[in-house]
């Protein structure tokens, strides 16, 4: 058995409420139900996170997600959905095999949070130029 929870889920060797599965992705109910029908869609290869997914990856993981979200959508009929994908511990990451929660939401105090604190005043048009400069060229330098 290997030791990655989700490629134990994806081979069967652990069980799992399966949603959806085709050739390349995996859809999972989260043990943890932070909302209820809260999904995890992964692609059935092993890849640590988004910087690690190949290119080819990425279209079939984002198709399963948006055939799960509309699923979800209209069974659970839930008032919006978040989609999270955390990158890296710092980022909250404990399962370290790329995946993307869909985390249906009720109301406020549905079990889901994000907190978002502004620091638009923090960065004048000067630093924010130069930023956009830096990125702009490791994205030309990128391929
Ligand atoms: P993350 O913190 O973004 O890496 O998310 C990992 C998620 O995997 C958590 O929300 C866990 O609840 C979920 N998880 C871990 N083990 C299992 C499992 N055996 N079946 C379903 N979900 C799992
Ligand atoms: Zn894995």
């Amino acid at each position: 058995m290997t030791s990655c929870v989700f490629c134990s889920i994806i081979s069967g060797d652990i069980p799992s409420k399966k949603i959806y599965e085709d050739e390349h992705t995996y859809a999972f109910f989260d043990i943890s139900q932070v909302t209820k029908g809260h999904t995890l869609v992964v692609p059935k290869h092993h890849h640590k996170n988004l910087f690690e997914l190949p290119e080819s990856e990425v279209s079939h993981v984002f198709k399963t997600v948006q055939k799960v979200a509309t699923a979800l959508n209209k069974t659970f009929s839930p008032a919006g959905l978040n989609l999270v994908n955390n990158n890296g511990e710092a980022a909250g990451q404990t399962v370290f095999h790329y995946h993307v929660h869909l985390i249906p939401r009720y109301d406020q105090a549905d079990g889901y949070q994000a907190k978002w604190v502004e620091h638009g005043a923090e960065y004048t048009e000067e630093k924010l130029e130069q930023m956009q400069t830096q990125l702009i060229s490791s994205l030309s330098s990128s391929h």
